[in-house]
This record gives C-alpha cells, structure tokens and sequence, in this order.
C-alpha cells in the first residue's frame, strides 16, 4: 500500500486537481494517470481487503480497511473516493440485497471491475431525504422503472469501471410521505445478463459534472434516470434504513479521510518547518552557524505541529479501536460481544466522521499557516489540502447532523446502553491508574474532561426532554466535548504502553504492571500484551516522544472541555432567542 500511495498516487494528487475531470456527451474522463492507477489498484487486491470472502475478498479485517483508507486518503482524496463508496455499496447490497442480486452484482463489486454509487441527493433534497421525489414503478418480472433526477453523485459517472452500481432511493406508488416512504433500488450503468457480463446500456445518462471547491480528480454527477430499471433492495419503504448501512460505512470512512488529510498536513508542515529559517530561537541562536533558525524553533510554530500531532496520533488509535470494535461485532462467536462491539461502532461513528473531519480541515489550515504566504500561493501545494478536506465535513451528512445523530439517537438509544460502552472502560482505566507513578498526573487531567462529559450528558438528557431545542443547541459543543474524552482515553492507553516499554528499557524507573490495556475490550478476546519487544536506543527516543505528546494533549488541548461545559450547560436560550428578522 505504501508504495501504491507514494509511486503512483501520490504523484498524480497535484496534476489532478490542475486537470480535473472532464464530462462530453455524458461521459466521464478522470484526470491522466488514474485508470492506470486505479487498475494497479484493483489488480493488487486492495478494493477485496475486508469484503466478505463468498464474494470474492480476502476477509481481512475492517481495522486493516480503516489504516488503508487513511494512507489512501492522504495520498490521494479524490482518488479514495472511488474505491470508498463502492466499499459501501458493497456492505449495503450484502446485508441487504437478495441472494440473486449479491450473486449477479457483488463478485465484480468485490474485484472493483465494476464500481458503486449513493444516489440520495436532489436538487429539493439535501439533509431532509423525506423531501426525495424520484418515483419507482413495479415492471413486469420483478423489476422497477426509475425516472427522476439526483445531483452531487460522486462516482456517478467515470472511466475507471467498464460497469457503474447506483444504488438509488427513490418512491414506490402510494408511498408514505417522509422517509418512511422511501426505498431503495439497485441500478446499473450497463443492464447485467443471465451470464453476467455488461450488456445493454440503462436509462440513466450524467447530464454533466460540478466544478467544485476542491477534490477535482473525484467526478461529482448530475444523473438523469429516465425510465432506468432497478432492482429493489431490501423491504418496500425501508430504502433509508438499508441506505443507513452504507452510510454507517462510508460516514466512518469520510472520518478516515479527515485524518488522512490531517496526517498528510502535518508531515509537509513538519518538514517545512525543519528547513525554513527564519528569526532566531528567543532564548538565543540555536543554530549560530546559519542566518537564521530554522521554524520549529519558535513557540508558536510548534504549538501548531503539535496540536496536530498530537490530534492525529490521538484519532488514529480511536480509528483502530472502533475498527477492532467494528470487527469483534460481525465476527465474535458470542453475540454478548458482537452487540457490545455494534453498540459503540454505532456510538463512535458520527465522533469519528465529524470530529476527524473537522480536524482534517484545520490541520490544513494550519499546515498552510506554518507555510506562511508560501502556503497561501499553490506551488507548494498544501492550499491544496484546505480545499479538498472541505467536503469531508459535508458530505455523508454534515457535520451538524452528526452530532444531532450523537445526541438525539445514539445517546438515548435504549436508555443510555451505546453510552456505557464508552463510560465504562474508561471509569475503569480512571479507577485503575489514578495511582500510577507515571501517569497519575495525565489521569487526573482525564479524569476532570470524564466528569465534565458526564456532567454534560445529564444535563442534556434532562433538559432535552423538556425541549429537544435544548440538545440541538449544544449538539455541536458536545460532540467536541465527548470526542476530546475519547481521543484522551487513546492517549492514556498509550501513555501506558510507552510507559511499559520504557521501564522494560531501563529508561524509566519501575515494574510494568501486569495485564496491558484491554480496556474496553471484551473479557473473551482481551488481546495479550506481545512478548516484550527489544527496545533499542530508536524506539526509547519513539517512546519518549509518545509521552511528551500525550503531556502536551493533556495540558495544551483537552483543557478545552472546561470552555465546551460551560457553554454547554447555558443551553438554548442564548442561541434561539434572536428573532429571526434580527440576523
Ligand atoms: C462534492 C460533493 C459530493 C457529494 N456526493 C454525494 C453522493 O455521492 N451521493 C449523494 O447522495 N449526495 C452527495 N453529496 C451531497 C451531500 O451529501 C449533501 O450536500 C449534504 O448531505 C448536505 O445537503 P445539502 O447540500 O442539501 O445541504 P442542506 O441540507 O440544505 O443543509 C445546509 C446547512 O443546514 C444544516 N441543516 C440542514 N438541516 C438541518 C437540521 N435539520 N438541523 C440542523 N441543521 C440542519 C446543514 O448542517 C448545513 O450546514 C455530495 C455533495 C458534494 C458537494
């Protein structure tokens, strides 16, 4: 994957946001260097990693997806976006769709031969998919004609795949109005044959492309279906249920692609910083011998590496412990363990799309901050980086929703379960460690942002059942709140760790303790601690540096949490009470 993402897709980032793609009589070009690219990519088996091997994957697991997703993500965004929604397509038509259709469909899904969309959004319909008005009509033998008109679709029309998957919502005759009226359809590029190869064009044409802000190597589609056949997935009307399994999927890989950004920010500004001189250290010449210091010198500048450092070592390992969670919910023998592994994948998923996101966005503001006016102008091309991490904050619902998602589902679903999955390793890891010689002063620190997320979210499930404007206010503030307290958690773990293999090196005083941080993970499948490794003189300088960072996450960044109670606990009032005339 490395050498995917630094011989081949790296290279093409930059001229494919000059080139764009490029849409004539409702075909697709993506920029040079893609199809090749993307065969490579498919050929070497990356697009089958985690699907399920009936089909064709290789099984592997989805925490091996996620570390893909970011290498790709930072390589490349607009490229990600085609191997990443037909990763969704995938996991909805497998847990959706009939056994005929995975059949028919999933195998060159799978292989990424043919490749998938999300076709939700109209032109009267964003956020509000109640609002849809593509119609569906039974056809004779089973199938559906599709007429009506979606906009925004990424993917919806290229040159990578000789076939495209549309996965459609769209409204049956006499359907409910709202969402409870909608259901979901599969239609393809090209009509699919008794012995599975692409043959008769459908009815649905891209009738062009947007230009956009950012991410100009990702074609994003108008698509016109004009009496298209589809193929029910799933119930008549459940179509946004079904549709939800792939935005589950996606909304966790659209956070991979905010720390995708995050950590490809943070390397060009790191190294930037390393060679750029200018000024002096202020308590003198470090570097005497040249003009001038080098950037990583100052103050400021390092407080702006490190907060992203710190954020992206931090959501990395909240990214692994929601993919292992993510795993252990498909695939544990004990259905105790894969509903408690579902429960908090389910919890932490708007978390890790909106908050990694927003991260992503502002690592690139800062990277280019760092850059100074060489950031502003393209040639160093981190600019760049702010345009196309943008989108991530909108797309699979925006970040708003996320955390109305958090607050208004996923914190009362079923009185208060999906929550305790989080609250309790971490009370326990708290309860365990407050004495420990070394990370005593982190756990306390840990322990205050825990309090205050609790604080939080009682005040909220209280105040909201009298008002829910009371917990759509604050949503926003909370998310952060409860992203910060998990991204501390991940960072005491790994404290610990660096903790253990620097007392094993001689390099910090004491015993390690017994057991290893399996907090949160369930008793049966508790992971080992390895046999200790061998420490050298590199990983010690590692390991050090692991708890320098966690110091200043602590001390620097999740002091934040106090601001967010606060403003969390003036509820609504403040935010609704302006008429709207007076904006
Ligand atoms: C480049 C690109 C690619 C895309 N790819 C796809 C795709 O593949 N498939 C697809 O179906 N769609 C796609 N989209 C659409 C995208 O998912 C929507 O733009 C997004 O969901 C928001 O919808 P909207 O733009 O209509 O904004 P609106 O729904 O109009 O929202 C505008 C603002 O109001 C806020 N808001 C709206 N409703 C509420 C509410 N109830 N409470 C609080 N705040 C609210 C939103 O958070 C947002 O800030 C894409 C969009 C872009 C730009």
């Amino acid at each position: 994957m490395a050498r995917i993402c630094e011989d081949l897709l790296f290279p093409l980032n930059r001229p494919a946001d000059e080139e764009g793609c490029h849409w004539k009589g409702g075909a697709v070009a993506t920029p040079a260097g893609f199809t090749g690219a993307y065969a490579t990519f498919t050929e070497a088996g990356w697009t089958a990693l985690t699907a399920d091997p009936e089909f064709g994957g290789a099984g592997l697991p989805k925490l091996l997806g996620f570390a893909m997703e970011e290498m790709v993500s930072a390589a490349n965004l607009s490229f990600s976006t085609y191997p990443l929604l037909t990763a969704g397509a995938v996991n909805a038509l497998a847990r959706h769709g009939s056994p005929e259709l995975r059949a028919r469909f999933l195998p060159n899904m799978v292989q990424g031969v043919w490749s998938g969309t999300m076709c939700l959004t109209e032109p009267q319909c964003g956020t509000d998919l109640g609002l849809i008005t593509t119609r569906a009509a039974p056809r004779d033998g089973g199938s559906y004609r599709i007429d009506g008109t979606k906009i925004f679709v990424t993917s919806g029309e290229h040159d990578l795949t000789e076939n495209i998957i549309h996965l459609v919502l769209a409204r049956l005759p006499g359907a409910p109005t709202g969402t409870h009226g909608i259901s979901l359809f599969l239609v393809p590029k090209f009509l699919v044959g008794d012995e599975g190869a692409p043959a008769e064009r459908n009815g649905v044409v891209c009738s062009s492309i947007e230009k956009k802000m950012g991410i100009q190597g990702s074609s994003t589609c108008v698509l016109n279906f004009e009496g298209a056949v589809g193929y029910l997935v799933g119930e008549p009307n459940r179509g946004v249920r079904c549709m939800f399994t792939m935005m589950n999927d996606a909304r966790l890989g659209v956070g991979m692609q905010g720390l995708g950004l995050a950590q490809v920010a943070y390397h060009n500004a790191r190294e930037y910083a390393r060679i750029r001189l200018q000024g002096r250290a202020l308590r003198g010449p470090a570097f005497p011998e040249q003009p001038a210091d080098p950037l990583i010198v100052h103050p400021d500048v390092r407080r702006m590496l490190l907060r992203t450092k710190c954020m992206v070592e931090g959501m990395r390992a909240l990214a692994y412990w929601v993919g292992y969670h993510l795993d252990l919910s498909e695939h544990h023998p004990d259905p105790a363990a894969r509903q408690e592994g579902a429960d908090l994948v389910a919890l932490m998923t708007p978390i890790v799309k909106a908050f990694f996101t927003d991260q992503g966005f502002e690592a690139a503001n800062l990277c280019v901050q760092i850059h100074g006016g060489h950031g502003y102008i393209r040639e160093t091309g981190v600019e760049q980086y702010v345009r196309d991490s943008r989108i991530a904050q909108i797309w699979e619902g925006t970040n708003g929703v996320q955390a109305l998602d958090l607050v208004g589902r996923k914190l009362p679903m079923h009185n208060g379960r999906l929550l305790r999955r989080f609250f309790h390793p971490v009370a326990e890891f708290l309860d365990a460690h407050a004495d420990d010689p070394h990370l005593g002063e982190l756990v306390a620190l840990e322990a205050k942002a825990f309090g205050r997320l609790q604080q939080a979210t009682a005040t909220i499930a209280e105040r909201s059942l009298r008002d829910p404007e009371e917990a759509g206010a604050v949503a926003t503030d909370y998310l952060r709140l409860f992203a910060l307290t998990a991204v501390g958690f991940m960072w005491l773990r790994m404290a610990e760790k660096a903790r253990d293999r620097l007392v094993e090196a001689g390099a910090l005083p004491g015993k390690i303790r017994g057991g290893g941080s399996s907090a949160g993970v369930p008793a049966a499948t508790a992971i080992a601690d390895p046999a200790p490794a061998i420490v050298s003189e590199r990983n010690v300088a590692f390991y050090q540096a692991k708890l320098t960072t966690a110091r200043f996450f602590f001390t620097k960044v999740l002091p934040e949490t106090s601001g967010l109670l606060a403003t969390i606990m003036t509820g609504a009032a403040p935010v609704m009470a302006l008429d709207a005339a007076d904006f």
